[in-house]
């Protein structure tokens, strides 16, 4: 068996970057916009701290503004929410983004849809799901419109084409399966109430998992020659003794060699998610004020 078209993320999501960062630069010198970007990070979770640190600092090398709000673990939902209203103001602030999970005190439905909706980089918002589901103009969430960039990759067209997510998320399946519509593709959602999920992913030119299951997808559950997106960021025990490593939710050593092309994980939609972010707070900073998006973003 011949072996898969492995999808480079990184080297995706450096290119995506050169585009905002041309983009960014060109805002500066012709319509005196710097794009800023807001990312609350509430508590002290090891992994959201790593996240924020890098949005912030891949938000400066692009040359926008980063401004960075950590706030302690036992902040009231009140005390975030005047935060969220105070960057709401702020008209250096084009892009909010607060990092979840949220402590358990604070709802993070309200504190979403108490965001600017032309300010939620994120696409979480009820009015961006609005916008999404019904055609209008919207801020889409990064990590799936980053799925379908990496997808363009091995088919560039998808018209026609059996779409399978596995993972019905509001972050991830759900706006997913929206994009992939707007590909004219046949989407169907699994879940874990799927019944004969492998025969239903057989079926799928192009199949992403969703779901934060070490290795679910086995190699005989894609159909051959399938586009495979791997979400899935999960960490195992290494070989070595006290280590671990990660790996996605497809069993990739498996289904490298029946896939037509393939994420890696790391390396795949990871890269891809933080560039779609930053592209953006370009996006949001053209609607707030009315400069047009810059053409180098053209397609991404
Ligand atoms: P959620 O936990 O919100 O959703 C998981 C989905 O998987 C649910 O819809 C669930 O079904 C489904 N599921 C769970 N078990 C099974 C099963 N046995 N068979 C079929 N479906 C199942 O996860 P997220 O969408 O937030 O994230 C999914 C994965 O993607 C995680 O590993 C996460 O770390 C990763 N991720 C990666 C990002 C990146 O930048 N690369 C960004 C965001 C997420 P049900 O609804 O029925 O419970």
């Amino acid at each position: 068996m011949g072996k898969a078209q492995i999808i480079d993320g990184k080297a995706l999501a450096a290119e995506v970057l050169g585009k905002v960062a041309r983009a960014t630069a060109e805002l500066k010198q012709g319509h005196r916009l710097t794009p800023g970007l807001a990312v609350i990070l509430v508590g002290d979770d090891p992994a959201s701290q790593v996240y924020v640190r890098s949005k912030g600092r891949r938000t400066r090398e692009a040359g926008m503004e980063s401004f960075e709000y950590r706030m302690p673990e036992q902040t009231s939902e009140e005390a975030l929410l005047e935060q969220i209203a105070a960057l709401n103001a702020d008209p250096k602030v084009h892009g909010i983004l607060v990092q979840l999970p949220l402590p358990a005190q604070i709802d993070a439905a309200k504190v979403i849809n108490a965001i600017d909706p032309d300010k939620d980089v994120d696409g979480f918002h009820v009015i961006n799901a609005g916008r999404l589901m019904t055609g209008q103009k919207a801020l889409v969430p990064c990590t799936p419109r980053g799925c379908v960039l990496l997808a363009r990759q091995a088919r560039a067209q998808m018209s026609g084409l059996e779409a399978v997510i596995i993972g019905r998320s509001n972050i991830v399946g759900k706006p997913l399966g929206q994009l992939l519509l707007n590909e004219n593709c046949t989407v169907t959602i699994a879940h874990s109430r799927t019944r004969d999920l492998p025969g239903v992913t057989r079926r799928a030119d192009i199949l992403v998992a969703a779901v934060g299951r070490p290795q679910m997808v086995k190699g005989d559950w894609i159909k051959p020659g399938a586009t495979v997106i791997d979400v899935g960021i999960n960490r195992i025990p290494a070989e070595e003794e006290g280590k671990t490593r990660l790996v996605g939710d497809v069993d990739f050593d498996a289904a490298v060699h029946v896939a037509g092309a393939i994420t890696p994980v790391p390396g795949g939609v990871g890269p891809m998610t933080i560039a779609m972010l930053l592209r953006n707070t370009i996006e949001a900073a053209c609607l707030q004020t009315g400069a047009p998006l810059p053409a180098v973003l053209e397609g991404i």
